[in-house]
């Protein structure tokens, strides 16, 4: 086996792939992890994480990502930090091409979790990090004392707007129906918070540019009513979409685009196996995304026996 060759890679850094990691390199198994950016994936995002067990005060979601990828180096798992361009899941061993070279393993863990869903209005790419964010503990800081609209109606958009309310003059809510999404515990939160104004049923037609970012222009969904909405920047939080644009067809997906694999992580091709927020599940979570982690290594361990057989 040359330095390229692994028993399993795992592509995608965050909670569901260093808790493969862990355990598949706890194993025995010569593991590499490849992440683009940083370890923690969309939780390296996250300040605060209270709903994680172990942590009485919460941890922040950076921290967290570190820590996870320390423990998995501890057992010997490398990490190397390259984009996946392609990959070719079908043969012996599984081909990952990458931006740091070829890869090669007789097992595939897809731990590539989900990005945030954009609005789709024109002009909105251009606006990133000039009045249009989908990360308010990134990017929070940036509005600071001034007036910004959160865009969604679910536990994201909430979140976003009570972290946004602790920092920003004034924060709108604007979503397109007359509930939320949310949680209870959000819904009254963001009730309490005097800061926060709900703008029910709005449609988000477009952005206010003078030439820079100056607020939306909405329509009331009920009444047609067009008007403006005047602030500093919008946050996006209207869902995220699963990271498959690698797998080029290769893996079954359900009609939302995530992996179509049940309990056991294990996708329609042998020796692949999806876990995190890229599989089909009921709960997107850290916690659900790092039992998914030890269970992918479990069928990825008895996989790889069969074939040496
Ligand atoms: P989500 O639950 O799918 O909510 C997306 C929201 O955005 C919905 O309110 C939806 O409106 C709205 N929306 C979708 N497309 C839109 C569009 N094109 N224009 C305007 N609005 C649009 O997504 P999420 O809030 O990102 O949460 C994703 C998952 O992570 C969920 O399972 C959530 O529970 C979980 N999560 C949990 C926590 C936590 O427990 N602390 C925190 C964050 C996220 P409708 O309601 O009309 O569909």
């Amino acid at each position: 086996m040359n330095a390229t060759n692994y028993d399993v890679i795992i592509i995608g850094g965050g909670p569901g792939g260093y808790t493969a990691a862990l355990y598949c390199a706890r194993a025995g198994l010569k593991t590499m992890v490849l992440e683009k950016l940083s370890a923690g994936g969309q939780m390296a995002t996250t300040s605060q994480i209270d709903n994680y067990p172990g942590f009485p005060d919460g941890i922040d979601g950076f921290e967290l990502g570190e820590n996870m990828q320390k423990g998995a180096e501890r057992f010997g798992a490398v990490t190397e930090y390259a984009e996946v361009t392609a990959l070719c899941l079908t043969t012996m061993p599984k081909q990952v091409m990458t931006t740091n070279g070829n890869y090669y393993a007789n097992a595939v863990i897809l731990a590539m979790g989900a990005s945030p869903k954009p609005l789709g209005i024109e002009g909105e790419s251009a606006l990133v990090g000039k009045g249009v964010a989908y990360c308010a503990t990134c990017d929070g800081m940036y509005y600071k004392d001034k007036i910004v609209s959160v865009a969604g109606g679910g536990n994201s958009a909430a979140e976003d707007a009570l972290t946004l309310s602790k920092l920003c003059k004034k924060v709108y809510l604007v979503h397109r129906r007359d509930s939320l999404r949310a949680t209870k515990v959000y819904q009254s939160l963001l009730e309490k918070t005097p800061n926060i104004e709900f703008i029910w049923n709005a449609q988000i037609d477009g952005f206010l540019l003078n030439p820079n970012f100056q607020g939306l222009s909405l329509t009331d969904k009920i009444t047609g009513h067009t008007y403006h909405l005047a602030c500093d920047g919008i946050f996006v939080a209207i869902g995220r979409n699963p990271d498959t644009g690698i797998l080029n067809g290769q893996v079954t997906l359900d009609s939302q685009g995530y992996i179509c694999a049940d309990e056991t992580t294990r996708t329609n091709i042998p020796g692949v196996y999806a876990v995190g927020d890229i599989r089909t599940k009921p709960l997107r979570q850290v916690v659900t995304a790092v039992s998914d982690g030890a269970v992918a290594s479990k069928f990825c361990e008895e996989y790889l026996q069969t074939i040496q057989k």
